[in-house]
């Protein structure tokens, strides 16, 4: 059971096999069992879970399933909950408590999901590694010396090592597809727009989207159609993207006539050779599915990590400037004057890589410096979207690795930060285009996982998805679990 699929639980639940309050049960045990090797979990309320798995069998025998019915699903900790507290891995937010739910988090608590806690994180989702939380870092169950990925490195790590079946996390730069391809799950960012952003913390409002991460393609469209949608109350949330079937989408598993574009630019010197042959492994495989390959060129992709650490940080610095201690968060002891509180509270509450983001955006904001840093990122950002538009006259999707190396030793790169960024090289670019982009399991290199990403044009999750579920229906990569957190004893 603990590596089941969603779809696998809900058709037991369905089918009487078993209830939620049973489901609830075997993942809180193996919490209990394995997130002191993990720490991906900074946050669980094991009654409160078993509260809303107990209302949700009420609610099946009494009223039918809702789509997500008594399906356990944890989120990263930036999103905001009534329950319990939402610190963004932070201390600047200890113990804060949210006094409302994202919207996201409204919409699966209507689906009649069951949260399961909250999930570790770097601070404030600026990272690509897990190492910056407040909480301390998060490890990957293919191998607990290395790194699980980041931002959303705790939602990868519990899916990964099954202490849940589906999380949430976010996607700014990265930080759904790349924990998901250095753990071997899959997970999707939407096309910006499709999710709202009320109630997630922000870190950079242009780039900013909420995803599901999982072990199968069916459970990412599962929870996206139960979190997509407009809200009124965020004004980047579009009223009238076109809705497509996912679940259809999945279900089509066709690859036939497909033309899948093949970037040069993310096949370069310098990225991992097992990487590389995997991604080119599954390339050919989606060939013999019936795909054309087609080789193509996205010729400002060089740019696009510059572009980011750029726009993103100015973004942060703005962001990041409402936790100045006066309503919520951590404040300094005795300070001298209003300023001394301001400046003291932030220094004690931030680490070290928001500081660098703070700096670094708040800088390339200011007068004199604006046109060369700023506006010159906005300018490369349409360039990113262009080629993107003209790629997608001539192809259908795109494939592309997800990471150009599997996960690295915790500790590797934490003392150079520009190495650390370069993690993103891959994902940063279709965040700047605001497409979206999904990665899946395509192999390994020296016993880790490794990622096959998906691009698709805006609002075709549809066509990412079909693929994504045609490659992974004749493979079995995502059936592929880490030994060291295989069923074992009775938690089977
Ligand atoms: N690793 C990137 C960064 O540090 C992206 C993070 C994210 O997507 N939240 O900004």
């Amino acid at each position: 059971m603990p590596y089941s699929s969603l779809s696998d639980i809900q058709t037991r639940l369905e089918n009487g096999e078993t209830t939620a309050v049973a489901v609830a049960q075997t993942y809180l045990d193996r919490i209990a069992a394995h997130n002191d090797a993990l720490n991906a979990f900074v946050h669980i309320d094991t009654e409160h879970v078993l509260a809303q798995a107990k209302a949700s069998d009420a609610h099946r025998a009494e009223h039918g399933a809702r789509p997500l019915e008594g399906l356990p699903i944890a989120v990263k900790d930036i999103f905001c909950t009534q329950d319990g507290p939402t610190q963004c891995c932070s201390k600047i937010l200890k113990d804060f408590h949210a006094p409302y739910d994202a919207h996201v988090i409204t919409k699966l608590k209507e689906a009649g999901a069951v949260l399961v806690g909250k999930t570790n994180m770097d601070e404030f989702a600026m990272g690509s590694s897990t190492e910056t939380s407040a909480f301390g870092p998060c490890r990957n169950p293919w191998n607990t010396d290395c790194i699980p990925g980041g931002s959303s490195g705790g939602s990868a790590a519990a899916v990964a090592a099954a202490l849940t079946p589906a999380a949430l996390g976010t996607d700014t730069g990265g930080s759904i597809r790349q924990p998901a391809a250095v753990t071997g799950i899959t997970g999707l960012k939407p096309t910006y727009g499709r999710v709202s952003r009320r109630g997630i913390i922000a870190f950079a409002s242009s780039l900013d989207q909420a995803g599901p991460m999982t072990r199968t393609v069916k459970d990412a469209a599962m929870i996206t159609a139960a979190i997509a949608g407009h809200d009124p109350a965020d004004a980047t949330s579009v009223a009238d993207a076109p809705m497509p079937d996912w679940l259809a989408a999945c279900d089509a598993q066709s690859m036939q006539g497909m033309k899948i574009g093949k970037p040069k630019e993310y096949f370069v010197d310098g990225m991992d050779a097992d990487v590389r042959a995997a991604v080119e492994a599954a390339l050919k495989q989606c060939e013999a599915l019936g795909a054309e390959i087609v080789d193509i060129s996205l010729p400002h992709t060089d740019k696009a990590v510059a572009a980011y650490y750029v726009i993103a940080p100015s973004e942060a610095s703005a962001n990041l400037s409402r936790y100045d201690s006066v309503r919520y968060g951590h404040r300094c002891d005795d300070p001298e004057d209003l300023l001394d509180m301001y400046t003291r509270s932030r220094d004690e509450g931030f680490g070290s890589e928001v500081k660098r983001r703070i700096l670094t955006g708040a800088f390339a904001l200011s007068s004199g410096y604006y046109d060369a840093y700023y506006l010159k990122a906005q300018q490369v950002r349409t360039l990113i979207q262009r080629d993107f538009i003209e790629a997608f006259k001539q192809v259908d999707v795109i494939a592309t690795p997800t990471s150009p190396v599997p996960a690295f030793k915790l500790g590797e790169k934490t003392d150079d930060p520009l190495t650390m960024y370069l993690s993103d090289i891959f994902t940063i670019a279709v965040n700047l285009a605001g497409l979206p982009g999904l990665s899946q399991p395509c192999g390994f290199s020296g016993g880790l996982p490794v990622g096959l990403q998906w691009i698709g044009p805006a609002w075709r999750e549809d066509l990412i998805l079909s693929a994504a579920a045609a490659y992974e229906s004749a493979t079995d990569w995502s059936k592929q679990t880490p030994e060291q957190f295989s069923p074992a004893g009775g938690d089977a």
